[in-house]
């Protein structure tokens, strides 16, 4: 399917940023929110990322033409001869059905919608309309113009032809598309979330600080660690992830309680100036770890005595577990798993290959040992137990 038309509807933080990365690949955009001001807050944002691209060499003219192919509007007349298009309103189910609904119902009736939900299931948003074939799940990650990876999801109902068009408009992105089966929080966020609350595990029980376990996973393999990362998206909107993927997934993602702890005092990260980092109130950097998180480690009375010598490879065991248990699962392509989650979060080697470098047996072996100390969270990937029977030394 050729598509030149796209709607994005949702002028916000994800909204914007995708039609920064839509404009830029010369396709036209249709920009819809409720009313002027909330358009208006979206087109100045994407004012200032096309600002930003100037300012690193892309030619004004070059950002003028792009601008122009933006049609900000209020009217869902307006939609009604694109041929895709992209929801990324709030993340509220009895808005996305509103949402369904009202673009079922003013949309070409070929046309596709994609959804940019991080959570919510992709069959129930397709059961809102009469197209659940035409209903898909293409997810961006923030900033969306910049960041390499669109995970696709399809439905239950969502038919191939679909599946294949928000392939080919990811890679017209110049991204890397993926596809994943449906679960909660899809591929990388998934296994994001593993490795994130073990590295608030290892706070909680005072076996390493913040600026060591943030210093060894970036110098293990990440571009920023779990911590400064928990502050940039904010411990609110991490706690409230948390809590979704333990009811989803159940025990061995049960969140660390230093994160409601943090959220019950506001220490919510970069928007609130201190999180488990102090933030400088003007330049927003980063300025040492927040003292106040003594007083909370004290109240969570850590254990460190009883665990094991802080090893980087804890933060990453749980998110190479999980792996395999996507890969049991078939949630993606064995051969695209380390390749999202590098294009998705930066690491410079994904889980599968730190794998086969700390060699499968011991992976399993280290696994099993955290399980007996901590039980749910380590138990061992069934996947896991039989590459290492099988005597493989890789995935591959
Ligand atoms: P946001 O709050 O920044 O923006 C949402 C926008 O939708 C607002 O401008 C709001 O006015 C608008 N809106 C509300 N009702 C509407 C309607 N009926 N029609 C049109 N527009 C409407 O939210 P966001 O952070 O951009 O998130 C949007 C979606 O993207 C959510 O589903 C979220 O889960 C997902 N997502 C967010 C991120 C992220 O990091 N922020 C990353 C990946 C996916």
């Amino acid at each position: 399917m050729q598509t030149n038309r796209i709607a994005v509807v949702g002028a916000g933080t994800m909204g914007s940023s995708i039609a920064v990365a839509l404009i830029s690949r010369g396709f036209e955009v249709v920009l819809r929110d409720v009313d002027d001001q909330a358009v208006a807050v979206g087109i100045a944002n994407i004012d200032r990322l096309l600002k930003s691209r100037v300012d690193k060499g892309l030619a004004p003219e070059e950002a003028a033409q792009q601008r122009a192919l933006v049609s900000p509007t209020t009217n869902l007349e307006d939609l009604a001869d694109v041929d895709f298009v992209i929801e990324a309103v709030p993340e509220v189910i009895e808005l996305k059905k509103q949402v369904f609904e009202e673009l079922d119902q003013w949309c070409n009736v070929d046309a596709i919608f994609a959804t940019n939900t991080s959570s919510l299931s992709i069959t129930q948003i397709g059961a809102f309309t009469r197209r659940p074939d035409k209903v898909v799940g293409l997810h961006f990650f923030n900033p969306a113009h910049l960041m390499k990876l669109v995970e696709v999801i399809p439905g239950l109902e969502t038919s191939a032809d679909t599946v294949n068009s928000a392939i080919d408009l990811g890679n017209a992105l110049g991204k890397l598309a993926v596809r994943v089966e449906e679960c909660a929080s899809f591929l990388v966020n998934r296994l994001l979330g593993r490795y994130i609350n073990e590295s608030l595990w290892c706070l909680s029980e005072g076996v390493a600080s913040v600026e060591e376990i943030d210093k060894a996973a970036c110098d293990y393999v990440m571009p920023i660690g779990p911590l400064a990362l928990r502050d940039m998206n904010g411990s609110d909107v991490g706690l409230a992830v948390a809590r979704y993927n333990f009811q989803e997934y159940g025990d061995r993602f049960m969140p660390a309680p230093i994160l409601e702890e943090m959220v019950k005092r506001k220490l919510l990260g970069q928007k609130s100036k201190e999180g488990f980092y102090k933030y400088d109130q003007s330049t927003r950097k980063r300025a040492g770890s927040n003292p106040r998180l003594a007083e909370i480690l004290v109240r969570l009375g850590g254990s460190a005595d009883q665990a094991p010598p802080f090893e980087v490879e804890r933060l990453f065991l749980p998110m190479i577990n999980e792996a395999f248990l996507v890969l049991q699962e078939r949630v993606c392509d064995a051969e695209d798993l380390d390749p999202a989650m590098m294009a998705g979060l930066g690491m410079r080697r994904g889980p599968l290959k730190l794998a086969s470098e700390i060699g499968l047996p011991e992976c399993l072996y280290k696994i099993d040992t955290l399980n007996k100390i901590y039980g749910e969270r380590f138990r061992p990937a069934p996947l896991l137990k039989r590459y290492v029977w099988a005597r493989r030394t890789s995935v591959f």
